[in-house]
This record gives C-alpha cells, sequence and structure tokens, in this order.
C-alpha cells in the first residue's frame, strides 16, 4: 500500500490510494512508512503509527530513526535503545547476554565491524564477504554468510560476486562436514533489507520441527534452551571452523 502524507489546518497525516485519511490529521509532522511503520512528531516528542493509523507506542521520544529488519533506534534523554513492531523498548542481545549496540540495519553494522561483541568473531571476512556464527541463535554450526552491501537480494549482485557467495558456502559446508556435521541446510533471508545466507548442519534435536523445515521454531527453541556448557561448545566450535577456513 501506498500512503502519502498529507497537510490539513498545519496538522500532518496520511492519505491510502483513494485520498481516504488512514488516521486524524494531529501531527506536527510525519516522515515516510518504513517496513509498515512511520515515524509522528507532535510538539518536540516523536512516535510511530502503522498502517490502519495506529499509534503503536507513547509519542515520548526526542529522536527516532526509520524502521529496519524491524527495529526502530529512538532516543529518550541522550539514551538509544530499539524498539520492535510492537512499540516495545527492546535491547538486541547476544546469544552470551551482552548488549548489540548499533544503529540501523544490523547486518550493515556486523559487515562494518560497528558491533564489537560478535560471539565467536569474524571466522572468514574479505572487502565482500563476512562469515560469523549467528549472534542471537546459539546453535553449533550455525553460521551466517554476510556481505558488506547493503541489499536485499543477489540478483542485485554481479555474477562474480554471487560467485564470491557459492565458494564461501562451499567452504564452510566443507568445515563443518570435516568436523562431523551432516545434512547440511541452506537458508536464504529475501525478506528482510539485507540479504543473508545461513548454513546449519541439522541436528536430531530440530527434528521435532519436522526436518529443519520451520527455521522460526528451531531458532526460538535453541534460545530458550541451550545452555551455558553448550554455549560454550560453540563457540569452542566456531573457533576451529574459522582456523579451517583460514588454513584451507
Ligand atoms: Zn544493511
Amino acid at each position: 500500500m501506498l500512503y502519502t502524507m498529507k497537510e490539513k489546518l498545519g496538522k500532518w497525516g496520511f492519505v491510502n490510494q483513494n485520498g481516504e485519511p488512514i488516521c486524524e490529521f494531529i501531527y506536527d509532522e510525519v516522515r515516510s512508512f518504513s517496513e509498515g511503520l512511520a515515524a509522528v512528531r507532535v510538539n518536540d516528542k516523536w512516535g510511530y503509527i502503522n498502517e490502519d493509523g495506529a499509534e503503536i507506542c507513547e509519542i515520548r521520544y526526542d529522536a527516532v530513526g526509520d524502521f529496519q529488519s524491524k527495529l526502530g533506534v529512538v532516543e529518550k534523554e541522550g539514551k538509544k535503545c530499539y524498539l520492535n513492531m510492537n512499540g516495545e523498548e527492546v535491547a538486541v542481545t547476544n546469544f552470551m547476554n551482552e548488549e548489540m549496540v548499533f544503529e540501523g540495519c544490523k547486518s550493515c553494522a556486523i559487515g562494518n565491524h560497528t558491533i564489537t561483541n560478535l560471539p565467536g568473531g569474524y571466522l572468514y571476512e574479505d572487502d565482500f564477504i563476512n562469515v560469523t556464527i549467528d549472534p542471537e541463535v546459539p546453535i553449533r554450526g550455525f553460521i551466517v554468510i554476510g556481505i558488506n552491501k547493503h541489499v536485499s537480494t543477489t540478483t542485485q549482485l554481479t555474477r562474480e560476486e554471487r560467485i564470491q557467495i557459492e565458494d564461501i558456502t562451499n567452504k564452510v559446508k566443507l568445515a563443518l562436514e570435516h568436523f562431523g556435521a551432516k545434512n547440511i541446510l541452506l537458508f536464504e533471508d529475501g525478506f528482510s533489507e539485507h540479504y543473508r545466507r545461513w548454513v546449519i548442519p541439522s541436528d536430531d534435536w530440530m527434528f521435532q520441527f519436522g526436518r529443519g523445515k520451520n527455521l522460526k521454531q528451531i531458532t526460538m527453541y535453541a534460545k530458550k534452551n541451550m545452555s551455558d556448557e553448550q554455549k560454550k561448545e560453540i563457540l569452542l566450535f566456531a573457533e576451529q571452523i574459522k582456523v579451517f577456513l583460514r588454513s584451507n
């Protein structure tokens, strides 16, 4: 849906394609929709409205950014935090329960080293690609192949760049197999703004979700159930993969 900003008697709101208002015209300033949410200002405070015109949070922030990858950066009394799509303040924490601080796109922040506490660090990296373990999901051998460019799909890349992604995917697969992983699955993230590829060895415990069919359920289960001991093992495993990738 396309919504257009519109002014009425000095106040702002939005209308849909048919020119019908989707919210009241009560805002001093509005910004365009991003991921279904638009920043709106009343006096000197900001918040967001959704496509139904409903405010998803109190209009109480000193500054807000546009939503990216389902998160919006907001600032209150000099402190920044993140808001989820439901308007709740969230911190993005890695699986070691440390807050990861960044602005805007998380994949870009990983690519340009803004995030400094990635569990396991960078397993491999060059000008174009970075390989890490998933910072939020504790699964042994769950590897993310990220690209440093902010593009949402590989069709925006050159043939050579796509070949580089395949080459590193193959190396990661060989590394995982070298350390005993079987049934390695590939997932492409085509939904967020920044393309990523996940490589994940399927393990017996995942079969309860139907042979790794539902990645969301698997990652939620892992976040909830992995012990500190298992997390340590995941980090050790990452170190082995790193050594393998750098020597092969
Ligand atoms: Zn990005």
